[in-house]
């Protein structure tokens, strides 16, 4: 049984926010067979075969504030309820307990603290234990509902947020970094779907950095279960700004390239936003006057989920999500490669148009975006990483 998480978006969104629930929580189980039922408050996933690996996939799926396992009974049966909520007591370890019932079908006989004392009773009757009501080892439920009976102990927390999707689309801007996969990590779980956007600028850059793409998008992934990776080829525009432009501004040029053609790509795409992993600070092209002049070139939202977090807590973040390790791994990235000694980390407008206009871009960027692909998400090297 499924308790909804965040439910902001109130109304017509409601129906939208559970459907869209139940169809990531398909995806996510398809290596099980299940069937899920649902109305306005809670949700029913009914499977023969609940074990740890499904309790941890169903842990990543946004939009779930807390879970139970639940055993159900198809009747009101007074017996039959008592035999099985002993039997799910006998599988715990514990010395005190409390016993809440719940009532929604009204009609049955018996009275919600009554029917706890019974089944309270059968439970003194049969196991070696106390009753506490403040602190209970265990809190046995009983929710008593029109022609079924749910009885569960424990509760699991899910990973909260909005079902992916519930927001549309988002182009991230994935490198092989630490930051990036957190920032669309932080998107998923506000709901955003997301496609990615890879740069890369072979040979300057290698096919095992790549891969590390790869494998940080199946990652992710395993939180929303279906994004794709996209590739732009980038060696020849990277080369012709290195090539023309003051050595101090070639990151805040390529940035702006970058910008540009995330910003054609995620409008073909249907993307309504960018997302990146820029922090301010961090490096001399996430200045305010950097992040300004970078920003200026496209004309949908950036959004920059991790964009005010420490470095430690963006790591932290990284190690809990899985992709840490992933990240560390060595090979270059297109922005690390020819970075100059001094980049400029007070970059103006005018100069970036004043170096941006010593080379004819345009029909760049525009090879740029026609030659985008896409690249399957299985591991070309056998687990080399
Ligand atoms: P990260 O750890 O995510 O790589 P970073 O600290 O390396 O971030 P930068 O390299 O300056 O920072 O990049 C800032 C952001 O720009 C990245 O988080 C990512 O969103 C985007 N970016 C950088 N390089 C690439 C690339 N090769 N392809 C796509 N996006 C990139
Ligand atoms: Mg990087």
């Amino acid at each position: 049984m499924i308790k909804y998480g965040e439910l902001t978006t109130k109304g017509d969104n409601r129906g939208t926010f559970i459907k869209l629930l139940a169809e990531n929580i398909k995806n996510a189980m398809s290596d099980y067979k299940i069937n899920i039922t649902y109305d306005f408050s809670r949700m029913f996933i009914e499977s023969n075969n609940i074990d740890d690996n499904f309790i941890n996939k169903l842990k990543k799926v946004f939009g779930i504030h807390s879970f139970v396992i639940c055993k159900r009974i198809n009747s009101n049966d007074e017996e039959e309820i008592k035999k099985e909520a002993l039997a799910l007591m006998k599988e715990e370890t514990f010395k005190t307990f409390k016993v809440e019932t719940k009532r929604s079908n009204k009609k049955f006989p018996i009275e919600s603290m009554e029917f706890s004392r019974i089944i309270g009773g059968v439970i003194l009757k049969n196991i070696d234990c106390k009753v506490d009501v403040h602190n209970p080892d265990v809190l046995l439920n009983i929710e008593i509902r029109n022609d079924v009976t749910l009885i569960y102990t424990k509760e699991a927390y899910g990973n909260e947020g909005y079902p992916v999707g519930v927001q549309g689309k988002g182009l991230l801007m994935i490198s092989g970094g630490i930051d990036s996969p957190v920032a669309g990590y932080l998107s998923l779980k506000r709901g955003i779907a997301l496609e990615c956007l890879y740069f890369e600028a072979i040979p300057h850059t290698s096919l095992e950095a790549r891969e590390k793409v790869k494998k940080l998008v199946r990652t992710l992934n395993e939180y929303s279960g279906n994004i794709k990776l996209y590739i732009v080829p980038f060696t020849k525009l990277q080369e012709e700004i290195y090539k023309n432009c003051d050595q101090t501004y070639n990151i805040t040029i390529l940035r702006r390239m970058m910008y540009r053609i995330a910003t054609r790509f995620a409008r073909k795409r249907n993307c309504k936003i960018i997302i990146n992993g820029e922090n301010i600070g961090q490096v001399a092209s996430q200045t305010l006057s950097s992040i300004s002049v970078i920003n200026e070139v496209t004309s949908l939202p950036v959004i920059r989920p991790v964009v005010c977090f420490d470095k430690l807590e963006i790591i932290k973040l990284a190690k809990e999500i899985n992709t840490y390790e992933t990240s560390i791994l060595p090979y270059e990235d297109c922005c690390t490669i020819f970075v100059p000694k001094h980049p400029v980390i007070n970059p103006s407008h005018e100069k970036c148009e004043i170096e941006e206009s010593k080379f004819d871009y345009e029909p760049l960027v525009k090879e740029c975006v026609n030659n985008i692909f896409k690249v399957e998400l299985k591991d070309d090297f056998n687990n080399y990483l």
